[in-house]
């Protein structure tokens, strides 16, 4: 039988222990969430995160600036935020205005404060397996992994994409799990090949329906990062996850996996860093 990993559950979980440990801290959390422009699809993401953040009792600060910022501007709040004490944790949305370099503002961002994970100090780090801030999306991935496999030691891992806040953070994090990690991308030759070898297959891509059955190893547990809509408009992920179910032995749907987790880890990087405050 293969196991649904319900990512929506486990995410829940994970709130309520924050909510609870955010109750007997002595400094309320903060999270500051900036949004450049009007872009649809970031506006609901940061209105989920605000909402998740009061919802584990912690403090959201919104910041919600036009298109025309310029990025002297930017980097001005950023600054400030970065000195604000009442803020532990600073996320800019992107993606952000092209006249704006998005990696310039991420290492503006206080390394202390870089909650996404996306500061070249926290990759170095992860990169070392010392502890920093690890991007959300492959830490909720591993946080699902380990609720089937507590111990990944030996497990031989495939990743598909190489994305900086997906598919290299997610390989270290395997790495330093004593996991033989095997990245595939683009460029990737028998990738098909490549990915049956696998006992924990994790799809970060962004094309629907990609991993067939054929792809999967008997028994595999499979991630499914990627989100993309089909032809009726409905959320699907990068496993045709119908062709697969059963033969996997573990899977993640599409809602409902990884997506949720995501926000959660989020939550959770915040905790950490007002922990450390
Ligand atoms: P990206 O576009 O930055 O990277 C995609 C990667 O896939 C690249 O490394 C590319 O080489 C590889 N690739 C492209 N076509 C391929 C193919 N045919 N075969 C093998 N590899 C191929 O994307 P990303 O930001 O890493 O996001 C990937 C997917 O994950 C997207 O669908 C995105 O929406 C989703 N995502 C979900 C969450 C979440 O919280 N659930 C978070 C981040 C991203």
């Amino acid at each position: 039988m293969t196991i649904i990993i319900d990512g929506k559950t486990i995410a829940s979980q994970l709130r309520t222990e924050l909510t609870e440990k955010v109750k007997n801290m002595s400094v309320k959390p903060g999270l500051a969430v900036v949004l450049v422009g009007s872009d649809p699809a970031s506006d609901v993401y940061v209105r989920n995160k605000a909402k998740s953040t009061k919802e584990v009792g912690m403090n959201s600060f919104e910041y919600r600036l036009d298109a025309s910022t310029s990025e002297a501007d930017l980097i001005t709040l950023i600054q400030d935020l970065n000195n604000k004490e009442d803020v532990h944790g600073i996320l800019v949305q992107s993606p952000v205005p092209s006249h704006i370099d998005y990696e310039k503002i991420v290492e503006t961002i206080d390394p202390k404060k870089d909650v996404d994970g996306f500061h070249d100090e926290n990759i170095g780090k992860l990169v070392n397996g010392r502890e920093g801030f690890v991007a959300c999306t492959p830490l909720g991935c591993l946080k699902l992994l380990k609720t089937v496999i507590p111990d990944l030691s030996g497990k031989k891992a495939v990743i598909i994409g190489r994305s900086t806040i997906v598919g290299k953070p997610m390989s270290m994090l395997l790495l330093n799990e004593s996991c033989t990690v095997t990245v595939c991308h683009s460029r990737t030759q028998n990738i098909e090949e490549e990915c049956r070898s696998a006992d924990i297959l994790i799809a970060a891509v962004g094309k629907a329906k990609l991993v067939k059955k054929d792809w999967v190893k008997p028994g595999a547990v499979v991630i499914d990062v990627g989100i993309n809509r089909n032809e009726e408009g409905k959320l699907v992920g990068d496993v045709d996850f119908d062709d697969i179910k059963d033969i996997a032995g573990a899977i993640t749907p599409v809602p409902g996996g990884v997506g949720p987790m995501t926000i959660a880890c989020l939550l959770y990087n915040t905790v950490k860093a007002a922990e450390a405050f």
